[in-house]
């Protein structure tokens, strides 16, 4: 789960971690108010939503007068961002963030995120922060530094100083910085995160120490333990089959191509959208409806398919363990009465209760024109790709 900036900062804050003061608004007038109250010569105003990449989009904008304030806010609250984090279709913008303008002197990145190859959450840095900081990542790999976190003992005070001098920093910098790092860990353990970022972590003109951009992305299967945190989810800034999905326990992920794919178990939908590409179409979805999935659950399942204008034809593969296949069959006989498929479904079934799935299939044949069934998953597959060709 994602929380937005305003939400990342104030955790960040509760740690110990410096955050320039700013406010929170949903309209143009209360940006104006809130450049007033905060007394400064220039504000940022910074669109809230689930995605970086905002200030390369317009989304964050330097302002020097109550006026611009309400202009910037205008323009941001009515239109969608779109930015190399986003999809095409963008993400709406609802809430901003006003906070004082500061004045940088140097920008650094900083973050923890699970290293996969590691094992291990890692602390990432670079002297090179700000939002170039994926080109640094790319061209100049060896300009981004890394420390593993211990699995028990966490980031070491050693390992952040360590890092803090690497980064160039100096004098009483280096306790600062280390401190922050240290605190930046806290943030990440305490809260089960996956990612806690701070980019750009700056150093003002003046000489402070301020994080002025927070990321944090929740671990799911935690949020059980954080109820509080749960309760900030905005479910605005997901996609309406991602959210529905979601609420039925479903494990979906849309994709661009033209084959939804119904499937149970990981693995296999993997290998069912390896099939699909093999014969030379594109799956429109990842779904893994799971072991325990309800007949309920199996029915919004196609239903989530069949709301997908993009979807040609539906491929239906299940290997009935837990799940069984006439639980499948019959969600899917309900699903067409529903919403009377009009476009090619392949049915490949093997396993549990696969005498009965064929029978209900085989019944349903009259009210199920578009319906094919297969012998295998290749057979399945050529099928539905000829069918949609
Ligand atoms: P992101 O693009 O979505 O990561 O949004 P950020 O909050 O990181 O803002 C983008 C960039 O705007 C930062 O990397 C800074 O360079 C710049 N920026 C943000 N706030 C300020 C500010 O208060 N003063 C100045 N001078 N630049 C800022
Ligand atoms: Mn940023």
């Amino acid at each position: 789960m994602k929380l937005h900036e305003y939400q990342a900062r104030q955790i960040l804050a509760e740690h110990g971690i410096p955050v320039p003061a700013a406010q929170v608004v949903r309209s143009p007038e209360a940006a104006a108010e809130a450049f007033k109250s905060l007394q400064a010569p220039a504000c940022v105003v910074k669109a809230q939503v689930h995605a970086g990449g905002r200030g390369k989009a317009g989304f964050v904008k330097r302002v020097q007068s109550a006026l611009e304030a309400a202009a910037a806010a205008k323009f941001m609250l009515s239109n969608r961002m779109i930015s190399r984090q986003t999809g095409p279709e963008g993400v709406p913008v609802s809430v901003l963030l006003v906070a004082p303008a500061v004045n940088i002197a140097k920008e650094f990145y900083l973050g923890i995120t699970i290293d996969r190859a590691r094992s291990a959450a890692a602390l990432i840095a670079s002297a090179e922060g700000g939002v170039e900081i994926e080109e640094v990542a790319k061209q100049s790999p060896q300009k981004v530094l890394r420390e593993a976190l211990h699995p028990l003992l966490g980031l070491q005070p050693f390992q952040a100083r360590d890092l803090a001098y690497k980064l160039g920093f100096s004098g009483r910098w280096v306790g600062e910085a280390a401190t922050l790092m240290l605190n930046l860990a806290r943030v990440f353990q305490e809260t089960d995160a996956s990612l806690a970022e701070i980019n750009p972590l700056v150093i003002t003109k003046d000489g402070h120490l301020l994080a002025i951009d927070a990321k944090l992305d929740l671990d799911d299967n935690a949020l059980f333990r954080h109820l509080d945190l749960a309760a900030l989810a905005d479910e605005s800034q997901e996609r309406p089959l991602d959210v529905r999905a979601r609420k039925a326990d479903l494990n979906y992920i849309a994709l661009d191509g033209t084959i939804g794919c119904v499937v149970n178990g990981a693995g296999l939908a993997m290998a069912t959208m390896d099939i699909v590409k093999l014969h030379g179409a594109e799956p429109a979805n990842f779904l893994d409806v799971g072991g325990s999935v309800t007949a309920e659950g199996a029915i919004e399942a196609f239903r989530i398919i069949l709301s997908d204008p993009r979807v040609k034809g539906i491929l239906v593969n299940i290997f009935g363990g837990i799940a069984k296949c006439d639980l499948i069959a019959e969600a899917l006989v309900q699903a067409g009465r529903e919403v009377a498929f009009n476009i090619p479904v392949v049915v490949r079934l093997e396993g549990t209760n696969v005498e009965q799935a064929r029978k209900i299939l085989a019944s349903a044949r009259g009210e199920m024109p578009t319906l094919q069934t297969a012998t295998d998953l290749t057979d399945a597959a050529r099928k539905v790709v000829a069918a949609v060709a």
